[in-house]
């Protein structure tokens, strides 16, 4: 099962106890992390219909249901919400997010556009903020350099600024080390 049923919630600090459960033992061993926004929904679509417990269980299964819909085998691994990071798919198999890293990285998704909706504050900052715990996280478990986190846009062929402009990537993966090291 790579598509979860019920999708699950986590705090930063619930996420990293959990990650730290898996193994891996499968035979799939992710190399990195691709980054990604989800555009759309994007973050006031998001607050008016994701928010919560409630809400963002029901936003994240009709995004697993619009993937299975494609005949993707499975999604991106997680969403993170300004409220929870979202487990959507099985973190220790294979996901399908960029077609040029589908196989050797976990997917991330942060809940927003941020080529126009601010990544410094608000919203955008906790999304900001619990997408650096979940990556730390899932760094530390899997022993990988923080600087190999790649964005969607880095694979070419698929043609999608992804994440926004607004993301800054040696930004993200300082706060990425300075996470790591604390
Ligand atoms: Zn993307």
């Amino acid at each position: 099962m790579t598509f979860l049923t019920h999708p699950r919630a986590f705090s930063a600090a619930e996420f990293k106890a959990y990650v730290s459960t898996l193994k891996w033992a499968g035979g799939w061993r992710p190399q990195f992390v691709t980054l990604h926004n989800t555009g759309a929904p994007n973050l006031a679509q998001w607050a008016r219909l994701g928010a919560g417990r409630e809400g963002g269980a029901k936003r994240v299964r009709n995004l697993n249901a619009y993937y299975k819909g494609l005949g993707w085998h499975s999604g991106p691994h997680l969403f993170v919400a300004p409220d929870f990071i979202w487990l959507a798919c099985d973190l220790e198999q294979d996901g399908v997010h960029a077609s040029c890293f589908n196989k050797i990285s976990i997917g991330v998704e942060m809940v927003g556009d941020f080529s126009t909706e601010a990544f410094d504050s608000g919203d955008g900052a906790k999304v900001r903020y619990n997408a650096v715990a979940a990556i730390a996280a899932l760094c530390g478990v899997l022993k990988l350099d923080p600087a190999t986190l790649r964005f969607h846009r880095e694979c070419k062929r698929d043609h999608h600024d992804c994440p926004g402009a607004r993301v800054d990537k040696p930004d993200f993966i300082a706060r990425l080390k300075t996470a790591l090291a604390a």
